[in-house]
């Protein structure tokens, strides 16, 4: 079928919207007719150039719609629901069938490998193909191609446009507090960056009824979101030592810290932000891709530090994202404070708000 998509010809360009042919459903597979589809941090990684994937693409990961085809053998979705997208996995694998398909054998090539496993495009330009299967989606488009595996049905009362970021950004910051660090009642936590994710993370904490809640954010309108979604204290990194301003509320440390920006200074000050047996989860994504945590193993052994790296918050999306969905319905998880919606067409002055910070989360919404 005939479709649009916003296509990316090379690092540092900007999306250009393309009228292309997306590829008939095979095994497994189901056709989305896009309602919208979040913006997140690893799109523009692509476009920085900061994460490997072939040009010209398709990315795109936070997509929902309605499924409009499937292909040979799908029985999890049928022609008329409602889905949200998410990351890709084998669902084979130990780490899939032990119920953490964010760690899955085959993440990066089912993610980022740019087209399905047999080397097939799900997009063609024409006769040339062009790079799809980003996140198993790659859902900037009006139409895209999934896995049954990597959609999530979610209920009526949802509204659509809003439900991709579910599969990605919401569920990383919230799954990285209720399930990753699954901090307790009445615990300590310093959230590190105030974008989606980091209040996504603020939301799960709330939800999990954690005792103090620090954001770290330099911008004072995502600070002052911050406190309006519960967050007990927000701090401005430029007023002073980020470890300093923590122990000013916590003179122990905090029990939990969460990191989103995965920048060494920084990291540095939550490492030193930590109570003793303190726990840190990373969830940044470095603008180099070799960067290492520099911290020394006597300090970690005499203070019993925990690091835990975190991918998608350890959500298992077909049980995390209708969870997410009946807190959100029952008014304790009001993630679609995060949205900003932006017309598909504005996809480039949508991604440039959202780096300059003037959107939390961007939702491309097709009229
Ligand atoms: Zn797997
Ligand atoms: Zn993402």
């Amino acid at each position: 079928m005939e479709i649009t998509a916003a296509v990316l010809d090379g690092v540092g360009e900007d999306f250009v919207l393309k009228d292309l042919t997306l590829a008939e459903p095979e095994a497994g597979e189901v056709v989305i007719q896009i309602a919208g589809v979040g913006v997140c941090h690893t799109d523009l990684a692509v476009q920085q150039g900061h994460l490997p994937f072939p040009f010209p693409g398709v990315v795109g990961h936070e997509g929902s719609g309605t499924v409009v085809a499937v292909g040979p053998g799908v029985t999890k979705v049928a022609i008329g629901d409602r889905v949200a997208a998410t990351f890709n996995s084998c669902g084979s694998c130990s780490q899939c069938t032990a119920g953490s398909p964010s760690y899955c054998d085959q993440f990066m090539p089912l993610n980022f490998s740019g087209a399905r496993p047999d080397g097939s495009s799900t997009l063609h330009d024409g006769d040339a193909p062009v790079v799809s299967c980003f996140f198993g989606q790659s859902t900037f488009a009006t139409h895209a191609i999934a896995r049954d595996r990597n959609v999530v049905k979610v209920a009526d009362g949802l509204d659509l446009e809003i439900a991709g970021p579910l599969g990605c950004g919401v569920q990383t910051g919230a799954g990285a507090i209720m399930r990753s660090l699954a901090c307790p009642k009445d615990s300590t936590l310093l959230v590190v960056g105030g974008g989606s994710v980091g209040l996504s993370a603020v939301l799960g904490a709330v939800v999990r009824e954690v005792g103090t809640i620090i954001v770290a954010e330099p911008l004072a309108s995502r600070r002052a979101l911050a406190l309006e979604l519960g967050a007990t204290h927000a701090v401005d990194p430029a007023e002073g030592p980020l470890s300093e301003q923590v122990r000013a509320v916590v003179p122990a440390g905090v029990d939990y810290a969460l990191d989103t920006t995965a920048m060494l200074p920084v990291l540095g000050e939550i490492v030193a932000s930590l109570a003793q047996r303190g726990t840190l989860g990373m969830v940044g994504v470095p603008a180099d891709p070799t960067s290492a945590l520099p911290v020394g193993l006597i300090e970690i052994q005499l203070r019993g530090l925990t690091f835990k790296g975190i991918v998608e918050g350890d959500s298992d999306p077909d049980l995390f994202i209708p969870e997410l969905v009946d807190l959100h319905l029952a008014g304790r998880f009001p993630f679609d404070r995060l949205v900003t919606k932006v017309p598909f067409a504005k996809i480039n002055d949508a991604v440039a708000a959202q780096a300059r910070g003037e959107a939390v989360k961007v939702v491309l919404v097709h009229e």
